[in-house]
């Protein structure tokens, strides 16, 4: 582990400049400030923190390209200068967010980024607008105790995840870049430091909402529910009862985001209500990881002592979480509390609906059965392969893959898996029974996702100064249902030595 004083290390990879510098001017890029201008009690003006010797480890092309950014301008000195916040075009206005939120369960009034920056919106090749933030770009106002900067490790592991989440389907801030400070950053041991550039169709909480409206401001409240509305929920602008409306459109969107991670094995791991979007994205990467084996009470953070963000209580928090989001709308449902709280109570309903409707058409997915068998019969399948899985430790995503095999003939991979030989091979026979297809399993059950015990080593790595492990980890999990010859080592479960000890942190 380096110390302060060590010189800082020597990055293997990703600061080459590919196809040269690019002169484009800074002044070719428009940051729009539209957050600012609309909810200025939200937004405080901030300025990120000098970094001395700043140095890109990661790019995404890919990202940069639907931005309009040239990737090899952003290589360049003035584009990393931009990455970390030094360099802005002119007339950006970057701003710190304002929020409050339920963390574990309590409130606080006032949370806001403490260590990030709104640098301003950009417009998508999609057309939509999307925001350009900073994590890890100094200390704000919203820092209290924190120091207001971040370490490579953390920052690469969100990089990674939030791209892997991408690729398997799942709604997601994206990671456009890491850039390291040079700075040393104090954790249990000095670290590297960095900031991370990510982008995301927006950062709104429920805990935004939460703010809003602890302010007793309903004029704010309500320009904040329409700006929800014009950016994420566009429908509900022409409904008759538009906030209800914007309410049961999070509501859909949550419960479908969380089904998708329950289906791929993701654990949040901090699902505060400030770390919950109303954009239906996956936001705030910390202490999340993917399951190794199948198991409902899976907690990686070494906070979660009680276990409220465990694997298995995803869904029951975030519909906790939601009706955080209906009080502080109230309101605006109705002038008549009873009225309202009977209208947010009926649309809150909606999310269990929603969360079944797309965790069972995605069961059926994974076990290659069409998504409109809604028979009993496919139903006591699914819940007994649940069951089996659990109880014999499975390897969640593991199991799902090679059951591709087994749906061709080839049972042995995924009989592999199980100790309770008896009981798998009965369900097969039964799962066999319906027919499954094969090739449309392995177009929804990833080979690879970004293994616990992978990340490890890549980030231990890259915070040594050694880029490549990261490098190899990354193409694997952005095409993670394209089983590729010599990529065993990503696919494979854990270790036996690794996994029921691991943990994650918070606040890195
Ligand atoms: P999180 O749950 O990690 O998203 O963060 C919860 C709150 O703590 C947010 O208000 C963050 O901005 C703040 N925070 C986390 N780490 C730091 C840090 N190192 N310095 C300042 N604020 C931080
Ligand atoms: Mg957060």
């Amino acid at each position: 582990m380096r110390s302060a004083s060590a010189p800082p290390p020597t990055w293997s990879a990703g600061a080459t400049y590919l196809g040269g510098v690019s002169t484009a001017p800074l002044s070719a890029i428009t940051l729009g400030d539209e957050f600012a201008r609309t909810l200025p009690e939200l937004a405080l003006p901030w300025q990120a923190e000098q970094v001395a010797e700043p140095r890109l480890l990661v790019l995404n092309e890919r990202v940069a390209a639907d931005l309009g950014l040239d990737s090899a301008w952003l290589r360049g000195p003035e584009g990393t200068r931009l990455l970390v916040g030094n360099h802005v075009p002119p007339g950006a206005a970057p701003v710190a967010q304002a929020y409050a939120g339920h963390q574990f369960g309590n409130y606080s009034p006032r949370l806001g980024d403490g260590r990030a920056l709104l640098l301003g919106e950009l417009v998508h090749s999609d057309g939509r607008p999307r925001d350009l933030h900073l994590k890890g770009s100094g200390r704000t106002p919203f820092a209290r105790g924190g120091d207001g900067f971040a370490a490579v490790g953390p920052m690469l592991r969100e990089y990674v995840v939030s791209e892997a989440m991408h690729a398997l389907g799942i709604p997601t801030t994206r990671s456009l870049a890491v850039v390291a400070t040079g700075r040393s950053v104090r954790r249990e041991t000095p670290l590297p430091g960095a900031v991370l550039a990510r982008v995301a169709r927006g950062h709104l909480r429920v805990g935004s909402f939460q703010y809003a409206s602890a302010t007793g401001d309903l004029d704010l409240l309500r320009r904040l529910a329409d700006h929800a509305i014009d950016r994420h929920h566009p429908a509900a602008a022409g409904a008759e009862h538009r906030y209800l409306e914007l309410f049961e459109a999070v509501v859909a969107a949550q419960a479908a985001l969380v089904a998708r991670w329950m289906l791929v094995g993701f654990v949040h791991g901090v699902m505060n209500t400030d770390n919950m979007t109303i954009s239906g994205e996956t936001i705030d990467y910390g202490p999340c990881a993917f399951l190794d084996a199948f198991d409902r009470s899976t907690v990686y953070s070494s906070i979660d002592h009680r276990g409220r963000y465990a694997y298995g209580n995803q869904p029951a928090v975030a519909e906790w979480n939601l009706a955080r989001l209906a009080e502080a709308l109230l309101p605006l449902f109705a002038d008549d509390q009873d009225k309202a709280v009977a209208l947010a109570v009926d649309a809150l309903g909606g999310f269990r609906e929603r969360y079944d409707r797309t965790w069972s058409a995605g069961m059926r997915a994974k076990l290659g059965l069409p998504s409109a068998s809604t028979t009993p019969l496919v139903d006591e399948l699914v819940d007994d392969l649940v069951a089996l899985l659990a109880e014999n430790h499975v390897d969640h995503t593991s199991f799902y893959r090679r059951l591709g095999a087994a749906a061709r003939g080839d049972t042995e991979p995924a009989r592999g898996l199980v100790l309770d030989i008896a009981a798998i091979d009965s369900w097969i026979a039964r799962w066999r029974a319906l027919r499954p297809d094969a090739d449309a399993m392995d177009r929804v059950n990833p080979v690879y996702i970004p293994r616990n015990h992978l990340v490890e080593e890549a980030l231990n790595a890259a915070t040594e100064g050694d880029l490549g492990p990261l490098g190899g980890l990354l193409d694997a999990v952005t095409a993670p249902y394209d089983e590729r010859p010599g990529r065993d080592r990503y696919a494979d479960p854990a270790p036996a030595d690794f996994g029921a000890a691991y943990q994650t942190f918070c606040g890195t």
